[in-house]
């Protein structure tokens, strides 16, 4: 019998089977300290060495240029939505933000509390199944302070292929989704952040990778934990940092680098995506996927059944064969098949047989 439920779950998500064991083997007694990681001080040598290993690794990985930092917050991604506006957006200035569907708006509604919000481009015409074209994104470089891309929308399950770039124009990312699940050029970005727990471990850490350049304008009357200064200027260690979300974040990041970093990652996500649109798109119309090929995400993969009836009978037989997580989210409903980069490729394979079989059964 199968001991672990194929997960889905659009996040919190699926971690490697192997950073848990790891986890669970160094609970009690980590490194032979006698205790675990999480009952020492954060000013020990034993944390430092994970939380500045931790900030080694994701520059390794995203190979990040000279002049980068990489600094752990609190709040989730949700947080970073107002810490952005706050940071960068000073009177006479704009926020342009790509909308692209649910992530995206509820930046632009934090944005807009604190100054002028322009829509550089907008999805809403394709009803957010599109992700608008590179060459659509209308930005001011006199007055943009910076330009916002949700690169990877988890509820829609849309994604961007490739990444606007304007001149002296910052390029900030939600990356939430989709940090680390393939290469990318991190030069073209100011900032990038994400909450951890879908590609990256627990929550209650987000990642926020910015080049020290831009924050060389921040406003002074920022409350301290509001300021990305207070962050860099102490290493993220300011207050109590959320040590445990740290430290498997970074079992997490050696797992990566040990499955051959991020095109290592991007092409087994590739191969794990491919099986379910397969299954969707050799259905003759008995499944529809929700988001147009061009703007497909391979890590949140949205789709219904013809049919609602049928689509709540597969559902359930999902779940009794120990499916978890597929329902849609409830703004969009349908089905969502959440491939992050800790799903195995052998629950993607058994989904699509699934649902291969489901259809020869009810098609
Ligand atoms: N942005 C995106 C793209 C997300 O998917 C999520 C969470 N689902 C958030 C932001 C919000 O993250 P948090 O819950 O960490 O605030």
């Amino acid at each position: 019998m199968r001991i672990r439920p194929y997960n889905f779950y659009a996040g919190p998500a699926a971690l490697p089977i192997e950073v848990l064991e790891q986890a669970q083997a160094e609970m009690i007694d980590y490194k032979g300290i006698g205790m675990s990681i999480m009952e020492i001080s954060h000013r020990s040598k034993e944390y430092e060495e994970i939380h500045n290993e931790a900030q080694q690794l994701f520059k390794e990985l995203l190979k990040l240029p000279a002049g980068y930092k990489v600094l752990f917050l609190q709040g989730g991604a949700s947080t970073q939505f107002s810490m952005i506006p706050m940071n960068f957006l000073s009177p006479g200035k704009t926020g342009n933000y790509v909308m692209t569907g649910a992530w995206a708006d509820k930046a632009i509604q934090e944005a807009r509390k604190f100054g002028e919000t322009v829509i550089a481009a907008s999805g809403e015409v394709n009803n957010y199944m599109e992700i608008p074209s590179i060459s659509d994104i209308q930005v001011n470089p006199q007055k943009a302070a910076y330009l916002h891309i949700t690169s990877n929308e988890t509820i829609n399950g849309s994604q961007f292929h490739s990444f606007p770039h304007m001149d002296h124009v910052p390029l900030i990312a939600d990356m939430s989704s989709d940090i680390l699940s393939r290469p990318i050029d991190a030069s073209q970005f100011a900032l990038i952040y994400a909450g951890a727990q879908k590609n990256l471990g627990p929550s209650g850490v987000t990642v926020v990778i910015l080049q020290e350049e831009i924050i060389r304008n921040i406003p002074a009357h920022l409350p301290a934990m509001l300021n990305y200064e207070t962050y860099t200027q102490h290493n993220s260690l300011f207050n109590t940092p959320p040590v445990y979300s740290i430290y498997m974040v970074n079992l997490v990041l050696k797992w990566i680098k040990q499955h051959g970093g991020l095109a290592g990652l991007e092409k087994r996500n590739t191969e794990k995506a491919k099986l379910i649109y397969d299954a969707i798109d050799q259905s003759g119309g008995f499944y529809t996927g929700m988001v147009k090929p061009n703007s497909r995400s391979l890590m949140n993969i949205t789709f219904k059944v013809h049919n609602e009836q049928l689509e709540k009978l597969l559902l359930q037989k999902a779940n009794a064969e120990h499916f978890i997580g597929l329902e849609g989210h409830r703004s969009v409903g349908h089905l969502r098949a959440s491939t992050y980069n800790a799903v195995p490729y052998e629950a993607c394979q058994a989904l699509a047989d699934l649902m291969i079989d489901f259809q020869k059964r009810n098609g």
